[in-house]
């Protein structure tokens, strides 16, 4: 791994259209980001994986997409109101907040000695106030205490409160699942690294019910499977691994907890990207407790009724996106050549465009039959013409937003209807019929 790796990719996913700060012309928000065009294909092609393996390959698995605005009740059930909370500091002179176990802070906060790490004053740290994660904000017209609802802060309630919608409609027996994608809303006291940690987010969220006793079972059945598909992004497995929650880290109602954590180098070192969490029946009787309805799983062929337990697994779609740039960024030498590249090895599913389609020079009906093969290409993949420039300049753009293949129409092309096509990875490059061009990139993507 590169060790200046989080710096490079800030410079290139915004030189190259994948990341941009967002606001940036009005000075940038406070850790919010923008995908730009190659980024929001990426991160599309990243959920798309999640998706099918979640909800399309199963047929115990249903897809969701609940609403950001819930009842308010919602989050007083799930605990959200009263524990979603972290201590928090502020400077009275400079404004400035903190965490309060920030360790830069030097003395107790709320006695004269305690100094602020940024404007280096001293007594003006207030005591720790519990301070909660939750955007807060006003449904309908009038703006008082009623109408306060909340961005949500994680997609799983959305799936507690429609499990009895869900299983009813779907006829889904236990054990079975409830799978969504959406935004997620943090005020996220100290955000940062890039996409690591923002205040705007995305879940890529699994809660399977289960019959109780049987939890234990599908929690390791569901580590194994998440730690697999985390693997077939193509992350390095040297990369990842299982970190457990201690007894300090495990909430109180969790029978068990599992992150799972990749290696991001530098100061950040191994961090979670996706919890996988057994929670009993905690979040179902709760909803059951503040709604007043039943939720339950009736099992009619032994004309019984139970509260089903929750095994969740709960990743996070930008997180895991910026493992994968991390885990692709790569600047190597070039044999036989004095420019090295920069490349990001994606996974060819996950490559924002599967193939550059170039012309090897500006004549002789090279540009004509370029642009043909990328029309024909066009409704099949994502490809990109480009006849500006040397060709080796071509190439590096190319593996520097990581494209897997370049089709390039040479001066034989014209004649005998061969062009080559170039891997990414081997520099190899093959001469191939251009009217096999659409089932050789097939046969080369499902690789
Ligand atoms: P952390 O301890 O890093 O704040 P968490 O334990 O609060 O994370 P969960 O509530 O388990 O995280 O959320 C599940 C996933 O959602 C995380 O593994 C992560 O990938 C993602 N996630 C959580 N908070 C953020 C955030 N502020 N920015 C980006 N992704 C996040």
């Amino acid at each position: 791994m590169h060790p200046d790796v989080m710096d490079r990719l800030v410079s290139l996913c915004k030189r190259r259209g994948f990341i941009f700060q967002s606001s940036e012309i009005y000075g940038g928000t406070g850790s919010v980001w923008d995908y730009g065009p190659l980024g929001v294909e990426l991160k599309k092609n990243l959920k798309d994986r999640w998706w099918h393996a979640m909800v399309r390959a199963r047929d115990d698995i249903e897809g969701l997409d609940a609403a950001i605005l819930m009842h308010p009740r919602v989050w007083e059930a799930s605990g959200h109101v009263a524990g979603f909370v972290d201590p928090l500091v502020d400077c009275r002179n400079c404004k400035k907040r903190f965490r309060a176990d920030d360790p830069r802070i030097k003395g107790e906060p709320g006695t004269p000695d305690a100094q602020c790490p940024a404007c280096g004053m001293k007594g003006t740290l207030n005591a720790p106030r519990q301070f909660n994660l939750m955007f807060k904000t006003f449904m309908g017209p009038v703006e008082d205490t009623a109408s306060i609802v909340y961005l949500r802060p994680e997609t799983a309630q959305g799936i507690y409160v429609n499990f009895t919608n869900v299983q009813q409609s779907t006829r889904q027996k236990i054990p079975f699942g409830i799978a969504q994608i959406g935004k997620a809303f943090r005020n996220e006291i100290t955000p940062g690294n890039f996409i690591f940690r923002t205040r705007e987010f995305e879940q890529m969220e699994m809660q399977f019910f289960v019959e109780p006793g049987t939890d234990m079972t599908w929690f390791e059945y569901w580590k194994d499977q998440r730690m697999r598909w985390h693997q077939s992004l193509g992350l390095d497995p040297a990369l990842l691994q299982f970190h457990q929650h201690t007894t300090e880290e495990l909430a109180h109602y969790a029978r068990a907890a599992f992150d799972v954590q990749f290696d991001f180098g530098g100061t950040l070192g191994f961090q979670e990207i996706e919890g996988i969490h057994n929670r009993g029946d905690f979040d179902l009787t709760r909803h059951a407790e503040f709604s007043g309805k039943k939720l339950e799983y009736v099992d009619q062929p032994n004309n019984r009724r139970f509260v089903p337990y929750v095994v969740e697994t709960s990743a996070g779609a930008d997180r895991t996106t910026l493992a994968v740039l991390v885990n692709a960024y790569r600047e190597e030498t070039v044999p036989g050549e004095s420019e090295g590249r920069t490349v990001l090895a994606l996974d060819p599913s996950l490559a924002p465009v599967k193939a550059g389609i170039f012309p090897l020079v500006k004549k002789d009906g090279m540009p004509e039959m370029a642009m043909r093969i990328a029309a024909d290409l066009r409704p099949h993949y994502p490809v990109f013409y480009d006849e500006a420039g040397a060709i080796g300049r071509r190439y590096r753009r190319q593996d520097e937003v990581g494209t897997p293949f370049c089709i390039t129409v040479d001066g034989q092309s014209t004649s005998d209807n061969t062009v080559t096509i170039r891997d990414r990875d081997s520099l190899q490059q093959d001469r191939v019929n251009a009217d096999q061009l659409r089932a050789v990139l097939q046969e080369r993507l499902a690789r």
